[in-house]
C-alpha cells in the first residue's frame, strides 16, 4: 500500500525550545527579548510558506534488503541491519515542508537578514522533524488497529546517513518510493530537494527490538548518542504499558 499524506500546517509548527536548540541556545537559560522576537518572526514566516506533505509505502523484508544494501557502502554491522529482521512491518517514507520555505530562507540571506534567515532555517529543520513525527504516528495508529492494545508495539523511523546506513542508500530508497509526485527529488550528492525533507524507513515491532546500544565502531564519531535517550523512552513506554495492564 502506498499513501500520500496531507499534513496540517499547525501540526508542524515547532516550539521555541526545539527551534532555539538548533541555534545552539540552551533551554536552561531564558532567551533574550531579541531572540524571542526573532523566533516569533521566523515561526510566522514558516507558517506562511510551508506546505507539508508526505508519502508512505509498505515494503517487504525481501525488498527492503535490496533497498538497504544500496551500493554496498553501509558499515558491516548497523542498528537498522539488526532491527529490521525482527520487525512486524516496514514502510518507506519521505516528507517535506516544501520548496517555498527554502526560497524564503534564500531570500532573507539575499537581503542580508542573516539573523532571521538563520532562525527560519532552524525553525524549518525542527518543523520537518515534526512532519516526520506526524507520518510516523499515522503509520503507527493505522497498524496498531490490527494488534492487541496491551502489546508494547512501537514504530520508529531510521534514515540513510545515520548510524552506519550510508547516505547513498537514498538512491534505492527513492527508486522504490518515487517521492517525485510530492515534489521531493534527489541530487547527485544524495541530498534531497527541497532540503527541508526527511526520508527513511518506518520499522514497527516490539519495543525491545528498537533498543540500541552505542557499541558500534562508528559510534565514536557520533555527536548525539541519541540512541541512549531513545532506549530510555522505550523503557518508559514498556513500563507504563505493564502498569496499565496490571490495573
Ligand atoms: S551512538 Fe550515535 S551512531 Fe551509534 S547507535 Fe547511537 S545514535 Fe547511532
Amino acid at each position: 500500500m502506498r499513501n500520500v499524506l496531507k499534513i496540517s500546517v499547525k501540526d508542524v509548527i515547532p516550539g521555541q525550545k526545539e527551534s532555539l536548540a538548533l541555534q545552539g541556545i540552551s533551554s536552561l537559560k531564558e532567551p533574550s527579548d531579541r531572540i524571542v522576537k526573532l523566533y516569533q518572526g521566523a515561526r510566522e514566516s514558516f507558517e506562511a510558506v510551508c506546505h507539508p506533505v508526505g508519502v508512505v509505502a509498505d515494503i517487504t523484508k525481501e525488498d527492503f534488503v535490496r533497498v538497504y544494501r544500496g551500493d554496498g557502502r553501509n558499515e558491516a554491522s548497523t542498528p537498522v541491519g539488526e532491527i529490521f529482521e525482527k520487525a512486524d512491518r516496514l514502510a518507506l517514507f519521505a516528507v517535506t515542508v516544501g520548496h517555498d520555505v527554502h526560497e524564503r530562507i534564500n531570500e532573507l540571506f539575499g537581503q542580508k537578514d542573516f539573523a532571521l534567515g538563520s532562525m527560519l532555517d532552524s525553525v524549518a529543520s525542527a518543523g520537518v522533524e515534526k512532519a516526520a513525527d506526524v507520518v510516523e504516528a499515522r503509520f503507527s495508529r493505522y497498524s496498531r488497529k490490527r494488534r492487541s492494545r496491551s502489546e508494547p508495539i512501537v514504530t520508529m523511523r531510521y534514515s540513510p546517513g545515520y548510524c552506519g546506513w550510508h547516505v547513498s542508500g537514498q538512491k534505492k530508497l527513492f527508486e522504490f518510493l518515487k517521492p517525485g509526485d510530492i515534489g521531493i527529488t534527489l541530487r547527485e550528492s544524495f541530498l534531497m530537494e527541497p532540503l527541508k525533507s526527511v526520508s527513511g524507513v518506518l520499522i514497527q515491532g516490539h519495543a525491545e527490538i528498537h533498543k540500541v546500544e552505542d557499541k558500534y565502531p562508528f559510534c565514536i564519531q557520533c555527536d548525539t548518542h541519541s540512541c541512549r535517550e531513545r532506549s530510555l523512552r522505550l523503557d518508559r513506554h514498556v513500563t507504563s504499558r505493564s502498569a496499565n495492564e496490571g490495573e
